[in-house]
């Protein structure tokens, strides 16, 4: 599985090799099970503001910044663009919302995976569209001692946001790797759609209720059922790295 999904990924892109050195990890739904509060936010804060909005809606327009996904409800159902004071109230709303919905737990698996990754001394970065001020304060309390300041690429980074390649292109910047040389592991489509525009060997694991072939169609190298399935085939994937990486 993997072996054919890595000689189709170096064959595609021209790349002289496949030699991961940094995995980029998205955080809602792959690190934190938080997905599930975010849609729900979203869904409330839209229909506070007078929009239709799903949960489906909330899953497809994850990874992306919020004040994209508000531009893009806009121009939808206003066929306007949101002004900066609609997408500043809506979004405030929305991390109300959010707020009022509890903590979010760490992914099953998520911790036993990025142990095994870190012992191993392989970089790790986070790559989210998420913008809490405490984001790093948070993800230090679930995973102790895995994450540095300078290896986050967060809402404040980025210009774009996913899917545009930007956030994944500035972790390969940050990380100092080539994108032969990098994964990324994510759960939304617009994620996969950013990384694989960067260049990336992407596995999507599909942690919420989206059809896996979404996935697929954005360009997943790999589609797993989640991180437990990631986790068990951990060795099976670096074992592949490391027989089929050309030199
Ligand atoms: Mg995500």
């Amino acid at each position: 599985m993997f072996s054919t999904a890595i000689e189709k990924f170096i064959q595609a892109n021209n790349y002289p090799s496949f030699k991961p050195k940094a995995i980029l990890f998205d955080m809602d739904g792959v690190l934190m099970d938080s997905m599930k509060f975010h849609a729900k936010a979203w869904v409330e804060s839209m229909e506070e503001s007078g929009f239709e909005f799903s949960i489906t809606e909330a899953y497809m327009n994850e990874g992306s910044t919020g004040h994209a996904t508000i531009n893009r409800v806009f121009i939808r159902e206003k066929g306007r663009e949101a002004t900066e004071e609609e997408k500043k109230r809506i979004y405030k709303l929305k991390s109300e919302c959010f707020d009022a919905c509890g903590k979010a737990e760490r992914m099953p698996y998520a911790l036993e995976l990025l142990q095994k990754i870190k012992a191993e001394g392989i970089e790790i970065l986070v790559v989210t569209g998420s913008g809490q001020p405490s984001l790093l304060d948070g993800l230090n309390n679930h995973f102790p001692a895995i994450f540095q300041k300078d290896k986050m690429i967060t809402a404040f980074d980025v210009k774009h946001g996913k899917p545009h390649p930007e956030p994944y292109l500035m972790a390969l910047a940050k990380a100092n790797v080539q994108p032969w040389e990098a994964v990324v592991i994510e759960n939304a489509p617009m994620g996969v759609e950013s990384s694989i525009a960067a260049g990336i060997f992407t596995i999507a694991v599909n942690t919420g209720p989206l059809d896996p072939k979404i996935l697929e169609e954005k360009g997943a190298n790999v589609v797993l059922s989640g991180m437990k399935e990631l986790y068990e085939k951990w060795d099976a994937f670096q074992q592949a790295w490391h027989t089929t990486a050309h030199s």
